[in-house]
């Protein structure tokens, strides 16, 4: 078996580039000019409070995003983000926070929200078996609401919203873990955005919160401290031990966006064409490769796609695997088959990916 890193199309954890990978194993043995592991690395050392500093100042160039954000770097992944939000901004509310119910992962958001406060599910896909997002005139988002909760990708079924929704004098908050910084995302007109590493940025640890101040200044919270993004806001993401190593792969994973693609901008058009390929691919398949989305709201980030059978499908996966394709099974939540094309994952390999393809429905008459 000829299996590359390369060519992961894994839903998550996903691929990270070849460089970065290359700086971590160095990074393991001694980081360059500390002489330590970086697995033994003290996180109250000036060193790591420089690591934290640059990853802050990546992301905001990255996205243009002013001082009046805070950029946090939690644990807990998004799910303790379901929590976060609604016990900060829902508790002992009156006004319920509306949230769209798209798929997957949204569903995993809503009762956690139920718990803390009232919550309305402001659109639901679930008739449709979330194959389509909404469009706006099914959508009516009310003026007094907490706030508008979404998830920007559904990376389960492969849908993705291409505008920003919601009122602009209601905080917008959103789950971008499956498509942070693989695009530009108007960030400054979210109230909050959080997204786990281990998607598009680097490994399983960290979770990136950008949260605007004025959102959470005057809450009085009576959260756990671990739990209050005022805590963690006033110990610049060093409340308790962090992740070192997760926060240290998300800054080189920064600075190749940065350095290396040359921002958000060049991110988007790559991305953009990795997904035309797969795309223009199915569509020309006469039915033998089916989408699953809707072709309006069809991901960037997720192609999920099915065969005729499931027999073939499971076919489609052991050849796949065999000619070196990892990762392409569909979500157990749903099955099928999905390309995952993060960021790090190259044109050339989705390419390899266009071209085994087009060779199976030779082969499969
Ligand atoms: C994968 C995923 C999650 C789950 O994140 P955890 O870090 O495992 O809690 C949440 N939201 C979206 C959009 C995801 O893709």
């Amino acid at each position: 078996m000829n299996r590359r890193n390369s060519l992961n199309f894994s839903g998550g954890p996903g691929v990270l580039p070849e460089t970065v990978l290359q700086q971590v194993q160095d990074a393991i043995q001694e980081v360059p000019g500390v002489g330590l592991s970086l697995l033994g690395i003290s996180h109250r050392s000036d060193w790591f409070a420089a690591v934290v500093a640059e990853a802050e100042a990546n992301v905001r160039k990255l996205l243009g995003l002013g001082d009046d954000y805070h950029v946090l770097l939690l644990q807990g992944g998004a799910t303790q983000q379901f929590s976060m939000v609604p016990m900060t901004l829902l508790r002992g509310k009156t006004e319920a926070a509306q949230y769209l119910h798209t798929g997957y992962w949204s569903s995993k958001a809503l009762p956690e929200a139920r718990r803390e406060g009232p919550m309305q599910v402001a659109w639901s896909g679930e008739s449709c078996g979330f194959t389509r997002l909404p469009v706006d005139s099914e959508l009516d988002f009310s003026a007094q609401a907490a706030y508008l909760h979404y998830v920007s990708n559904e990376t389960v079924e492969g849908l993705q919203f291409q505008r920003v929704l919601g009122r602009d004098d209601v905080p917008r908050v959103c789950d971008m873990s499956s498509d942070f910084l693989s695009r530009p995302c108007e960030a400054e007109r979210f109230s909050l955005i959080y997204a786990h590493a281990q998607k598009n940025l680097g490994p399983a640890g960290v979770t990136l919160v950008l949260v605007r101040d004025e959102l959470i200044r005057d809450i009085t919270d009576d959260l756990p401290g671990f739990l209050s993004y005022g805590v963690q806001a006033r110990a610049h993401s060093n409340y308790n031990t962090p992740p070192v190593f997760a926060i240290y792969v998300t800054l080189l994973v920064t600075r190749w966006l940065l350095h290396d693609i040359g921002g958000v901008e060049s991110m988007d058009v790559i991305n953009r064409c990795k997904a035309a390929t797969l795309y223009g691919l199915l569509d020309a398949s006469d039915g033998f490769y089916r989408g699953r989305a809707a072709p309006q709201d069809r991901s960037l980030m997720n192609v999920a796609f099915n065969l005729r059978t499931a027999e073939l499908e499971q076919r489609f996966l052991a050849e796949a695997l065999a000619a070196g394709f990892s990762g392409l099974g569909g979500h157990r939540a749903i099955g099928g088959l999905r390309a995952s094309i993060y960021n790090a994952l190259t044109l050339q390999s989705v390419q390899e990916l266009a071209g085994f393809m087009q060779d199976f429905q030779r082969r499969c008459p």
